[in-house]
């Protein structure tokens, strides 16, 4: 008896999930049953980014609250163990640009050295979001600039209370105070 699996699994680090990430999710389910939206972390790392982990993962699920085929999780370790465990033989992968191809493709042979059975899928996201990336988001908002357009609502108001109006004014003095 062969099943065929249709279990999708989208890593990252969605520091934070932004509509560029959304669409890749929402694309991915025209042809997957289930997205696991999964977001990597290591306990050594030094640096832990603007957002919690937890934050990130319920930030996800407060997004797709509505779409019962997504899924949020964490987790730890290498990429095709995690897939492995879930039985989900499909990792999706988003390409911006030219510039993503190098990384993503050495990333997408490795994991098929590592375990055979996965294959990476690439898609590429609607032209308005092919510059759009977490850390760009990140920086303008705490520029106090506006991300409404490129995150959802629930992940604004969580940007909104990393940077609060006074912080964010401190940063403008400091750019200002420095050019
Ligand atoms: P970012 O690069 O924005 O920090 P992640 O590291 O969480 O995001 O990326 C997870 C995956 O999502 C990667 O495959 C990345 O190429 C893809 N991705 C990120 N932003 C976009 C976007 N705007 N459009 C398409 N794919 C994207």
């Amino acid at each position: 008896m062969s099943k065929i699996n249709h279990l999708a699994i989208y890593p990252g680090s969605f520091d934070p999930l932004t509509r560029g990430h959304e669409d890749m999710v929402r694309r991915s389910l025209s042809f997957a049953d289930k997205v696991i939206v999964a977001v990597a972390h290591r306990r050594t790392q030094q640096k832990s980014g603007l957002f919690e982990i937890n934050e990130r993962v319920e930030m996800i699920r407060s997004v797709f609250a509505n779409e019962p085929r997504v899924e949020a999780a964490e987790f730890e370790g290498l990429l095709v163990n995690f897939a492995r465990s879930k039985n989900a033989r499909v990792i999706i992968r988003g390409l911006r640009a030219v510039s993503d191809f190098e990384y993503e493709m050495q990333m997408a042979l490795m994991n098929r050295q590592l375990w055979s059975e996965v294959e990476t899928v690439f898609l590429a996201p609607d032209t308005q979001y092919s510059f759009l990336s977490a850390s760009l988001v990140r920086e303008i908002a705490s520029l106090d600039g506006d991300v409404s357009e490129f995150v959802s609502p629930i992940v604004l108001q969580q940007l909104k209370k990393k940077f609060p109006p006074e912080t964010r004014t401190q940063s403008l003095h400091g750019k200002d105070a420095d050019g």
